[in-house]
């Protein structure tokens, strides 16, 4: 039996697994949820009705979630994390063949599923300083038929203003235009709130970083509501289980709780950034730069990100490499001590 070609090049995602003393590589939230509020929880999940399939639409979150961003919930659509939104998207709203355009570096996670879903991808490059030309991207969006990008960016940590968006959407008003804001809540350049004001707009967002909820697997695309009966009628009916259900529309309910803690990992974002700009400044030889955070982790340009992942690994602190630097994600005050510490130590001269 033959298998289809498009499968030759896939690699599975290869997350770091094994057992680390600090955890700094996935931009997951430092926060687990407060014993009381776990619970809480616990006491609603078990007057589900195992028996039966959940709630399609999944109306309790979906509700909890437009209330916290303030946009109506006739425009959210909830999915098993915003991979599985991605991958829907492009099912939906794009035919075998047709052009999506995507920005590098950026989530690799967009390609693949592009390709899977046989779409053609051309890819702009971003300059040396990691910052997307808005022209050059406006350009490519003529000849395409979508484009999807994440703002603040994964990995760059760097985010694209909200007015520079608007200029995209509405220079290139033929292309589908994906906003994933995975970041946003630690920066404030959203475009949530335009949905409605334009056609070809669809934000995605995700419990999984700033809601601290990467083990439930949700996210969210926002849209016109005539696109999301569109989507919601392409997706696979239950596509959220039950015990997700409540426990994301539990912990969105609880809006202080949630940007007390997003202020707190901003602050210790910037203290990252702080102290790795430290290290940058005494080690210019071995670390070219960190760049300004909008997001929960910083990013560091070293020729030597291989031989450091390996260092830091080696203390049992797990970092993201990537070919030109390193993803570091914001932890609590103690692991961030540990983690500039031990770099600390990596870069002395011996
Ligand atoms: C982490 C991340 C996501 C989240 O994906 P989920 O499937 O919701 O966990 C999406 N986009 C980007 C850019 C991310 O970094």
């Amino acid at each position: 039996m033959k298998l289809p070609e498009k499968l030759t090049k896939l690699k599975a995602y290869d997350p770091i697994t094994g057992s680390y003393a600090v955890r700094l590589d996935a931009n997951e939230s430092y926060f687990d949820l407060p014993q009381l509020l776990k619970s809480k929880i616990a006491d609603q999940i078990e007057q589900i009705s195992f028996n039966r399939y959940p709630d399609p639409i999944a109306t309790e979150v979906v509700e909890a979630f437009a209330a916290y961003y303030n946009i109506s919930p006739d425009c959210v659509t909830a999915g098993n994390g915003s991979d599985e939104i991605i991958t829907l998207l492009l099912g939906t709203f794009m035919e075998k063949g047709q052009k999506l355009v995507t920005v590098s570096p950026d989530f690799s996670m967009y390609g693949v599923y592009a390709s899977l879903a046989e779409i053609e991808v051309v890819t702009v490059q971003k300059e040396d300083n990691l910052q997307i030309d808005m022209d050059k991207l406006i350009a490519a969006c003529q000849q395409a038929n979508a484009v999807v990008f994440s703002n603040p960016c994964n990995p760059t940590s760097l985010g694209i203003p909200r007015s520079e968006i608007i200029r995209l959407i509405e220079s290139a008003p033929d292309c589908l235009i994906i906003v994933d804001e995975a970041y946003m809540d630690f920066w404030d350049e959203t475009v949530l709130d335009l949905v409605c004001k334009y056609e070809n707009l669809i934000v995605l967002r995700t419990c999984s970083k700033a809601i601290g909820l990467a083990a439930a697997r949700m996210g969210f695309a926002v849209m016109d509501q005539y696109k999301t009966n569109l989507l919601r009628a392409a997706k696979s009916p239950y596509n959220c289980d039950a015990i997700s259900q409540k426990i994301c529309a539990a912990v969105l309910q609880e809006q202080d709780l949630l940007r007390r803690c997003c202020d707190e990992i901003i602050v210790q974002t910037q203290r990252l950034y702080a102290g790795i700009s430290e290290l940058v400044r005494r080690y210019p030889d071995l670390l070219e730069c960190v760049y300004p955070p909008r997001t929960n982790f910083v990013f560091v340009k070293t020729a030597y990100a291989r031989e450091i992942f390996e260092q830091l690994e080696k203390a049992g602190i797990a970092v993201r490499c990537f070919p030109h630097g390193l993803r570091i994600c914001a932890g609590t005050r103690r692991e961030q001590t540990l983690l500039l510490s031990e770099l600390e130590r990596i870069l002395m001269p011996s």
